[in-house]
Formats: structure tokens, C-alpha cells, sequence
């Protein structure tokens, strides 16, 4: 590093976890970039002086994640209709101290989704969970032409935003449906594409499964968008049953690869991306 590096970096509490700094690192490197790429472990308390210590500090760009990707937005100096949409910064950039920011979470799932041979435009999707990559997943996949059935356990969290979908998108695209609602099963068994939004699966809990495996069937092509284990239940038992799917790797990769693209202006080398979140 030289008084010319140029800085990026990662909000979020906790931050340990994040596969973000060995990815983006990896990327720099790659393309011969002098840039770094910093995990930093902000305290809700303390995001708002954080924000302010970009301008101060001169860094390029930071990425959010839990749980600072909502209350950034009233922080910034613009934000994207994109973002402003689904109510979630994960990328600023900083332009000569003007505060840009963006969502890359919706984009970086289609791209993970086409990457895999599919495309959102005409597919019947279910996808289970109404949070926040929900919301960027949502929004992304009806922005491509699919109709969505929105199945969560708390029904009000999907009808609100069905709600707000159905709103921008002036149709009824999305049907909100209770996970113990009959209703839900039926969906799956007509879908062609099921998303994986909740945690359910992840580490440390990895025997878990968000749907009954009865509901699965080999027409689906199933995205989890969980990445910890690589293979979760879910998609152990979508293979079973002769289905296709992927794990949330790509989507990870390709999110961080659209904030590589808002701070450098270059072409992100995605492979060497996803190598090094393989890696660990
Ligand atoms: P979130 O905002 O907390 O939302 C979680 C959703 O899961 C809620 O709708 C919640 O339902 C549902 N849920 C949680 N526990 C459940 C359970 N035991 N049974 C049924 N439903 C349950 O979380 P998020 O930020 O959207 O993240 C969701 C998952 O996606 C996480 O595993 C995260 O790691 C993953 N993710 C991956 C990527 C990627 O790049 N691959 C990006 C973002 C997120 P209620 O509404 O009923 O509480």
C-alpha cells in the first residue's frame, strides 16, 4: 500500500464472517489495481459517523450488509430508484464526496440465476422468505418478466410486500400465500423456479429444509440462496427428485462483482471472484 491506494471496504456488525475482502482483494490483484478492500466492524450506533468518515476518509466505496443496508438510505446524498425501491443500500460510491448509493442484490441474483441457464422472463417462481434479499430477489425477478408466488411464515411480511410490488409494477404479478397455507404446496408443484430466501438450512443448522421435500419435483430448478454448507438440504432433496438448482455462491459473487463495476468502471473478472470465495 502507498499514499495512492484507494480504499474500499465493508460495514457491517458483525463483520468477521464476511467473504467480501478475499473476494474483492482477489479482483484488485487480478487487474493490477491499487485498491483495497477493508472489513469493517461499525456498531449501529456509530454507522452515521461511519458514513461521514467516507467523505472524511476518502474512501472509495463500501458495501453494507447486516444490518445496516436499511437505515444507510436516509445517509446518502442520492440513491437509486432501484435501491430506494426495495429499501436497501448495499454499495456506495464515493464521487468526489457526494455519496452515491445502489442495491446490487436483485441484479447479482438474476445474473447468478442466467449464469445457471435460466432466465427470469415467463417463469412461475416461488420464493420462500419476505426479508431483505427477498425484497431485492422479489423485485428483480417480476423487473424480468416472472410471476412470483411469495410463500412466508409470517403471512402480513409477504402481503405487505406483494403489496408494494403489485404497486410499482401496476398488476398483480405477485400472490402472497402463508407457508401453512394449502395454498403453498400447490404453487410449488406448478412452478418451474423456487428461491430459497430464509435461513433456513444454513450453518449451524444445516439439516434443516424451508418445504417439505414431498412438495419438490424435477421441473424445478431450485436457487438456495444460502451458499454455508455448498450443498444444503434443500438442494439434496431437489436433486433427489431429479431437479436442477445452485447454491447462493454465485449470487454472492455476482452482487460484489456489480460493486466492483460502480468503483473501478472495469470489467470485474468474475471467475477469479468466485475462486477466491471457493477458496474460503
Ligand atoms: P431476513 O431479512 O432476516 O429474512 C428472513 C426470512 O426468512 C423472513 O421472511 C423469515 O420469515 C424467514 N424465516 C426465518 N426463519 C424461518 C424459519 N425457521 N421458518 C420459516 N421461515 C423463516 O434475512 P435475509 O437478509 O433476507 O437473508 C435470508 C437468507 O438469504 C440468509 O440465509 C442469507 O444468508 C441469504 N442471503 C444470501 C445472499 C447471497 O448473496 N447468496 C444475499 C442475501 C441473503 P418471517 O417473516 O416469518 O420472520
Amino acid at each position: 500500500m502507498t499514499g495512492m491506494t484507494r480504499v474500499t471496504g465493508v460495514f457491517g456488525y458483525p463483520v468477521s464472517h464476511s467473504q467480501s475482502p478475499s473476494m474483492q482483494n482477489a479482483a484488485f490483484r487480478a487487474l493490477g489495481l491499487d485498491c483495497v478492500y477493508v472489513p469493517f466492524g461499525v456498531h449501529p450506533d456509530d454507522l452515521e459517523r461511519a458514513v461521514q468518515g467516507i467523505r472524511a476518509l476518502g474512501i472509495v466505496g463500501i458495501n453494507l450488509t447486516i444490518p445496516h443496508k436499511e437505515r444507510v438510505i436516509d445517509m446518502l446524498d442520492w440513491v437509486s430508484e432501484d435501491a430506494r425501491r426495495i429499501r436497501s443500500v448495499n454499495t456506495i460510491h464515493n464521487c468526489d464526496g457526494v455519496l452515491k448509493g445502489y442495491s446490487t442484490d436483485g441484479a447479482g441474483f438474476i445474473r447468478a440465476l442466467e449464469s445457471c441457464g435460466k432466465a427470469a422472463s415467463g417463469a412461475r417462481a416461488v420464493v420462500i422468505g419476505a426479508g431483505g434479499s427477498s425484497r431485492a430477489t422479489v423485485h428483480a425477478l417480476v423487473a424480468g418478466g416472472a410471476k412470483v408466488a411469495l410463500v412466508n411464515r409470517t403471512l402480513d411480511r409477504a402481503v405487505e410486500l406483494a403489496a408494494t410490488v403489485n404497486g410499482s409494477f401496476g398488476d398483480s404479478v405477485v400472490c402472497p400465500i402463508g407457508l401453512d397455507d394449502p395454498a403453498a404446496e400447490r404453487a410449488v408443484k406448478e412452478a418451474d423456479l423456487l428461491v430459497n430466501c430464509t435461513p433456513v438450512g444454513m450453518h449451524p443448522k444445516p439439516d434443516a429444509q424451508p418445504i417439505p421435500s414431498d412438495w419438490l419435483h424435477s421441473g424445478l430448478f431450485v436457487y438456495d440462496q444460502i451458499y454455508n454448507p455448498v450443498e444444503s438440504q434443500l438442494l439434496r432433496a431437489a436433486r433427489a427428485v431429479g431437479a436442477d438448482g445452485a447454491n447462493g455462491i454465485k449470487m454472492l459473487v455476482f452482487q460484489g462483482a456489480l460493486s466492483f463495476e460502480i468503483w473501478t468502471g472495469r470489467t470485474p473478472p468474475v471467475d477469479i471472484m468466485e475462486s477466491a470465495v471457493m477458496q474460503g
